[in-house]
């Protein structure tokens, strides 16, 4: 791909650093995909069980449950493919900010993440400073972001 060129020029990354860590995302999202699966077969499982009164108030705590560890997941997910779009680009584990690298312990955390540690606390923090000048929605925006 023609981005290759471009990435040589931004990053530190090695490519087999990178391809590592793409093959780790891989095999985290199959294992999410996984679960997800499982959690589908259990919850049509349940439903069709019809169940007395007392039943169905625990099936509805199971499936509010599910859903929680489902919303979850789907979270991961959500990062995993971000930051796989990010390594096709070439963009991957560099701060957008300050274009040094973004320490791995970090990025396994959240590989997602498009800020090394002090520039996410320093826009955090004029984040928050902005939301105190500003209106109410600029504070529901960097609770949001969290
Ligand atoms: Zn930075």
């Amino acid at each position: 791909m023609a981005q290759q060129i471009q990435s040589e020029t931004k990053g530190h990354w090695s490519n087999s650093t990178i391809e590592k860590f793409k093959k780790e995302l891989f095999k985290k999202k199959e294992e999410i995909l996984n679960f997800q699966h499982k959690i589908e077969e259990h919850g049509i499982a349940n439903n069709s069980e019809p169940g007395d009164l007392a039943d169905k108030s625990e099936e509805v705590e199971l499936w509010l449950a599910k859903e929680s560890v489902n919303m979850h997941v789907s979270e991961e997910l959500k990062y995993i493919d971000a930051a796989l779009s990010r390594i096709m680009s070439g963009d991957f584990g560099i701060c957008e900010s300050c274009e040094e690298n973004i320490p791995m312990n970090r990025l396994r955390a959240r590989p997602d993440a498009t800020l090394c540690l002090s520039c996410q606390e320093f826009s955090e923090k004029a984040q928050a400073s902005s939301a105190r000048r500003g209106a109410g929605t600029g504070l529901l925006t960097s609770q949001y972001m969290k």
